[in-house]
Protein backbone atom coordinates (compact mmCIF):
# COMPACT_ATOMS: atom_id res chain seq x y z
CA UNK A 1 0.00 0.00 0.00
CA UNK A 2 2.51 2.52 1.18
CA UNK A 3 4.82 1.97 -1.37
CA UNK A 4 6.87 4.69 -2.62
CA UNK A 5 6.61 4.92 -6.42
CA UNK A 6 9.85 7.10 -7.48
CA UNK A 7 8.84 10.62 -6.45
CA UNK A 8 10.67 10.23 -3.41
CA UNK A 9 10.51 12.28 -0.32
CA UNK A 10 10.82 15.75 -1.68
CA UNK A 11 8.86 18.19 0.33
CA UNK A 12 7.22 19.79 -2.62
CA UNK A 13 4.92 17.84 -4.85
CA UNK A 14 6.97 16.44 -8.08
CA UNK A 15 6.50 19.00 -10.95
CA UNK A 16 3.97 17.90 -13.69
CA UNK A 17 5.10 20.62 -16.01
CA UNK A 18 2.11 22.09 -16.32
CA UNK A 19 1.59 26.22 -16.84
CA UNK A 20 0.65 27.63 -13.15
CA UNK A 21 1.84 24.68 -11.40
CA UNK A 22 3.18 26.20 -8.02
CA UNK A 23 4.85 23.79 -5.84
CA UNK A 24 3.25 23.08 -2.43
CA UNK A 25 3.86 24.95 0.74
CA UNK A 26 7.41 25.25 0.64
CA UNK A 27 8.09 26.34 3.62
CA UNK A 28 7.03 23.45 5.81
CA UNK A 29 9.15 19.99 5.97
CA UNK A 30 7.21 16.83 7.26
CA UNK A 31 9.10 14.25 8.97
CA UNK A 32 7.14 10.94 7.87
CA UNK A 33 8.87 11.16 4.34
CA UNK A 34 5.32 9.56 2.68
CA UNK A 35 4.72 12.32 -0.35
CA UNK A 36 3.39 9.97 -2.49
CA UNK A 37 2.33 6.67 -1.20
CA UNK A 38 0.72 5.05 -4.48
CA UNK A 39 1.67 5.48 -7.80
CA UNK A 40 -0.27 8.09 -9.90
CA UNK A 41 -2.75 7.14 -13.23
CA UNK A 42 -3.06 8.78 -16.45
CA UNK A 43 -6.25 8.35 -17.54
CA UNK A 44 -8.69 9.85 -14.47
CA UNK A 45 -11.49 7.14 -13.17
CA UNK A 46 -14.44 7.26 -11.56
CA UNK A 47 -13.81 7.47 -8.05
CA UNK A 48 -15.32 7.24 -4.91
CA UNK A 49 -14.40 9.19 -2.28
CA UNK A 50 -14.53 7.99 1.48
CA UNK A 51 -13.16 10.31 4.80
CA UNK A 52 -13.42 9.59 8.54
CA UNK A 53 -15.15 6.21 8.44
CA UNK A 54 -14.13 6.82 12.45
CA UNK A 55 -14.66 2.97 13.12
CA UNK A 56 -18.56 3.06 12.64
CA UNK A 57 -18.70 -0.46 10.57
CA UNK A 58 -22.79 0.01 10.17
CA UNK A 59 -22.58 3.48 8.37
CA UNK A 60 -19.69 1.74 6.24
CA UNK A 61 -21.24 -1.03 5.42
CA UNK A 62 -24.33 0.96 4.16
CA UNK A 63 -22.03 2.95 2.18
CA UNK A 64 -20.46 -0.02 0.85
CA UNK A 65 -23.99 -1.44 0.02
CA UNK A 66 -24.96 1.94 -1.86
CA UNK A 67 -21.46 1.50 -3.67
CA UNK A 68 -22.07 -1.96 -4.79
CA UNK A 69 -25.43 -0.60 -7.31
CA UNK A 70 -22.76 1.49 -8.31
CA UNK A 71 -20.58 -0.46 -10.84
CA UNK A 72 -19.54 2.72 -12.72
CA UNK A 73 -16.97 3.44 -9.90
CA UNK A 74 -13.80 1.98 -10.95
CA UNK A 75 -11.56 2.95 -7.53
CA UNK A 76 -12.29 3.61 -4.26
CA UNK A 77 -9.89 6.19 -2.51
CA UNK A 78 -10.40 6.98 0.90
CA UNK A 79 -9.26 10.50 2.68
CA UNK A 80 -8.10 8.83 6.27
CA UNK A 81 -8.99 8.56 9.71
CA UNK A 82 -9.85 4.72 9.52
CA UNK A 83 -10.29 4.71 13.04
CA UNK A 84 -10.85 7.01 16.85
CA UNK A 85 -14.40 7.60 17.57
CA UNK A 86 -16.61 4.40 17.22
CA UNK A 87 -16.60 0.50 18.32
CA UNK A 88 -15.35 -1.11 14.88
CA UNK A 89 -11.95 -0.32 14.16
CA UNK A 90 -10.44 -3.67 13.84
CA UNK A 91 -14.03 -4.37 11.41
CA UNK A 92 -13.16 -0.79 9.37
CA UNK A 93 -9.51 -1.26 8.91
CA UNK A 94 -9.49 -4.28 8.10
CA UNK A 95 -12.38 -3.68 5.29
CA UNK A 96 -10.32 -0.68 3.98
CA UNK A 97 -7.19 -2.42 4.12
CA UNK A 98 -8.22 -5.78 2.77
CA UNK A 99 -9.69 -3.59 -0.65
CA UNK A 100 -6.66 -2.04 -1.23
CA UNK A 101 -8.03 1.02 -1.66
CA UNK A 102 -5.32 3.95 -1.85
CA UNK A 103 -6.03 5.77 1.73
CA UNK A 104 -4.20 8.72 3.33
CA UNK A 105 -3.31 8.98 7.25
CA UNK A 106 -5.45 11.23 9.22
CA UNK A 107 -4.97 12.66 12.85
CA UNK A 108 -6.39 9.91 14.75
CA UNK A 109 -4.83 7.07 12.39
CA UNK A 110 -1.82 9.37 13.44
CA UNK A 111 -2.76 9.20 17.06
CA UNK A 112 -2.94 5.66 17.46
CA UNK A 113 0.89 5.35 16.58
CA UNK A 114 2.32 9.04 17.68
CA UNK A 115 1.81 9.43 21.69
CA UNK A 116 2.50 13.39 21.24
CA UNK A 117 -0.36 13.91 18.41
CA UNK A 118 -2.51 11.97 21.08
CA UNK A 119 -1.67 14.77 23.19
CA UNK A 120 -3.58 17.33 21.65
CA UNK A 121 -6.66 15.36 21.60
CA UNK A 122 -9.54 16.02 23.59
CA UNK A 123 -10.94 14.00 26.63
CA UNK A 124 -13.65 12.19 24.82
CA UNK A 125 -11.50 11.87 21.15
CA UNK A 126 -8.45 10.71 23.47
CA UNK A 127 -10.01 7.91 25.44
CA UNK A 128 -11.42 6.90 21.94
CA UNK A 129 -7.97 6.32 20.40
CA UNK A 130 -6.55 4.53 23.80
CA UNK A 131 -9.70 2.32 23.65
CA UNK A 132 -8.86 1.57 19.78
CA UNK A 133 -4.95 1.01 20.27
CA UNK A 134 -6.04 -1.80 22.61
CA UNK A 135 -8.03 -3.53 19.77
CA UNK A 136 -5.15 -3.42 17.27
CA UNK A 137 -2.55 -5.64 16.81
CA UNK A 138 0.76 -4.82 15.84
CA UNK A 139 0.22 -5.10 11.99
CA UNK A 140 -2.57 -3.13 12.23
CA UNK A 141 -1.40 -0.04 13.96
CA UNK A 142 2.27 -0.48 11.61
CA UNK A 143 -0.55 -0.24 8.47
CA UNK A 144 -2.21 2.73 10.22
CA UNK A 145 1.67 4.46 10.60
CA UNK A 146 2.75 3.84 7.16
CA UNK A 147 -0.30 5.63 5.30
CA UNK A 148 1.16 8.55 3.26
CA UNK A 149 0.39 11.68 4.28
CA UNK A 150 -0.38 12.90 0.54
CA UNK A 151 -0.80 11.13 -3.23
CA UNK A 152 -1.81 12.23 -6.19
CA UNK A 153 -4.61 10.08 -8.63
CA UNK A 154 -5.60 11.39 -11.98
CA UNK A 155 -4.12 14.58 -11.60
CA UNK A 156 -5.67 15.80 -8.37
CA UNK A 157 -3.90 15.88 -4.97
CA UNK A 158 -5.08 13.88 -2.16
CA UNK A 159 -4.85 15.03 1.47
CA UNK A 160 -6.87 14.37 4.86
CA UNK A 161 -6.19 18.20 6.32
CA UNK A 162 -5.56 20.56 3.61
CA UNK A 163 -2.57 21.02 1.13
CA UNK A 164 -1.13 22.97 3.42
CA UNK A 165 -0.90 20.65 6.28
CA UNK A 166 -1.97 17.61 4.96
CA UNK A 167 -2.67 15.76 8.20
CA UNK A 168 -4.26 18.43 10.89
CA UNK A 169 -5.75 21.55 9.32
CA UNK A 170 -9.09 21.99 9.14
CA UNK A 171 -10.68 23.49 6.47
CA UNK A 172 -13.69 25.49 7.64
CA UNK A 173 -13.76 29.10 6.86
CA UNK A 174 -13.18 30.79 3.50
CA UNK A 175 -9.61 32.50 4.65
CA UNK A 176 -8.05 29.03 5.41
CA UNK A 177 -9.83 27.89 2.05
CA UNK A 178 -8.29 30.43 -0.53
CA UNK A 179 -4.73 30.61 1.05
CA UNK A 180 -4.90 26.20 0.33
CA UNK A 181 -6.48 26.81 -3.06
CA UNK A 182 -3.45 29.34 -3.68
CA UNK A 183 -1.20 26.32 -3.27
CA UNK A 184 -3.26 23.52 -5.36
CA UNK A 185 -2.10 25.27 -8.69
CA UNK A 186 -4.32 24.37 -11.58
CA UNK A 187 -5.86 20.54 -9.83
CA UNK A 188 -7.88 20.10 -7.70
CA UNK A 189 -7.74 18.46 -4.05
CA UNK A 190 -9.55 15.93 -2.48
CA UNK A 191 -9.61 16.57 1.20
CA UNK A 192 -11.81 15.34 4.56
CA UNK A 193 -10.81 16.00 8.02
CA UNK A 194 -13.82 18.53 8.44
CA UNK A 195 -16.69 16.17 8.34
CA UNK A 196 -18.49 18.55 6.44
CA UNK A 197 -19.10 18.29 2.37
CA UNK A 198 -18.93 20.63 0.16
CA UNK A 199 -16.60 22.10 -2.18
CA UNK A 200 -14.72 25.60 -2.15
CA UNK A 201 -13.73 27.15 -5.11
CA UNK A 202 -12.88 31.01 -6.62
CA UNK A 203 -16.03 32.35 -8.55
CA UNK A 204 -15.86 35.53 -10.38
CA UNK A 205 -13.11 36.39 -7.79
CA UNK A 206 -15.17 35.26 -4.68
CA UNK A 207 -14.72 32.08 -2.75
CA UNK A 208 -17.91 30.12 -2.53
CA UNK A 209 -18.75 26.81 -0.62
CA UNK A 210 -20.94 24.53 -2.57
CA UNK A 211 -23.41 21.77 -1.38
CA UNK A 212 -25.98 19.53 -3.00
CA UNK A 213 -27.28 16.23 -2.80
CA UNK A 214 -26.47 15.22 -6.25
CA UNK A 215 -23.79 16.24 -8.85
CA UNK A 216 -22.50 19.31 -9.06
CA UNK A 217 -19.92 20.37 -11.66
CA UNK A 218 -16.76 20.80 -10.77
CA UNK A 219 -13.83 23.41 -11.99
CA UNK A 220 -10.20 22.91 -10.38
CA UNK A 221 -8.54 24.85 -8.54
CA UNK A 222 -11.00 23.51 -6.06
CA UNK A 223 -10.99 21.97 -2.81
CA UNK A 224 -13.40 19.02 -2.43
CA UNK A 225 -14.89 17.25 0.64
CA UNK A 226 -16.80 14.33 0.30
CA UNK A 227 -17.89 14.79 4.56
CA UNK A 228 -17.96 11.63 6.98
CA UNK A 229 -18.52 8.41 7.00
CA UNK A 230 -18.79 7.28 10.02
CA UNK A 231 -19.47 10.69 12.23
CA UNK A 232 -21.13 13.82 9.60
CA UNK A 233 -21.02 17.49 11.30
CA UNK A 234 -23.02 19.23 9.09
CA UNK A 235 -26.24 18.62 10.91
CA UNK A 236 -27.19 15.74 8.50
CA UNK A 237 -26.75 12.40 10.59
CA UNK A 238 -26.62 9.92 7.45
CA UNK A 239 -23.10 8.75 5.80
CA UNK A 240 -21.83 11.14 3.35
CA UNK A 241 -19.56 10.38 0.90
CA UNK A 242 -18.99 11.17 -2.96
CA UNK A 243 -18.45 10.10 -6.71
CA UNK A 244 -16.38 12.01 -9.14
CA UNK A 245 -16.26 11.81 -12.24
CA UNK A 246 -13.27 13.35 -14.36
CA UNK A 247 -14.38 12.64 -17.97
CA UNK A 248 -17.57 14.92 -17.08
CA UNK A 249 -16.07 16.80 -14.45
CA UNK A 250 -18.88 16.62 -11.58
CA UNK A 251 -18.98 15.56 -8.29
CA UNK A 252 -22.01 13.86 -6.75
CA UNK A 253 -22.41 14.02 -2.96
CA UNK A 254 -24.34 11.35 -1.65
CA UNK A 255 -26.08 10.60 2.00
CA UNK A 256 -26.77 7.39 2.97
CA UNK A 257 -29.01 6.39 6.45
CA UNK A 258 -27.52 3.54 8.60
CA UNK A 259 -28.67 2.08 11.69
CA UNK A 260 -27.36 4.48 14.23
CA UNK A 261 -28.91 2.44 16.91
CA UNK A 262 -26.42 -0.28 16.18
CA UNK A 263 -23.15 1.98 16.31
CA UNK A 264 -24.44 4.15 19.29
CA UNK A 265 -25.19 0.54 21.30
CA UNK A 266 -21.40 -0.62 20.12
CA UNK A 267 -20.21 2.54 21.31
CA UNK A 268 -21.78 2.26 24.79
CA UNK A 269 -20.61 -1.47 25.03
CA UNK A 270 -16.80 -0.90 24.45
CA UNK A 271 -17.28 1.90 27.31
CA UNK A 272 -16.26 4.47 25.35
CA UNK A 273 -17.70 7.90 25.95
CA UNK A 274 -21.46 8.23 25.85
CA UNK A 275 -21.56 11.33 24.15
CA UNK A 276 -19.83 10.11 21.14
CA UNK A 277 -22.68 7.88 20.49
CA UNK A 278 -25.20 10.64 21.60
CA UNK A 279 -23.73 13.31 18.74
CA UNK A 280 -24.16 10.69 15.51
CA UNK A 281 -28.13 11.09 16.00
CA UNK A 282 -27.32 14.68 15.32
CA UNK A 283 -24.65 14.96 13.17
CA UNK A 284 -22.81 17.09 15.08
ZN1 LIG B 1 -12.05 12.79 11.32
Amino acid sequence: MATADGHGTDSTVPARGGPGERPLAPSRKFNSGHWVGFSTRERPVRTAFLSDIHSNWPALEAVLEDLGGLPEVEQVICLGDVVGYGADPVRCLDHVRGSGWPTLVGNHDRACTDAAVLGWFNADAASAIRWTIEQLDGERLGWLRDLPERSERGGALLVHGSPRDPIYEYILDPYTALENLQLVGERLCFHGHTHVPGVFHVEQEDLAHDYDLGAIELRAPALVNPGSVGQPRDGDPDASYGLWDPEHGTFEFRRIPYDRDRAKRAIIEAGLPGRLAARLDFGR
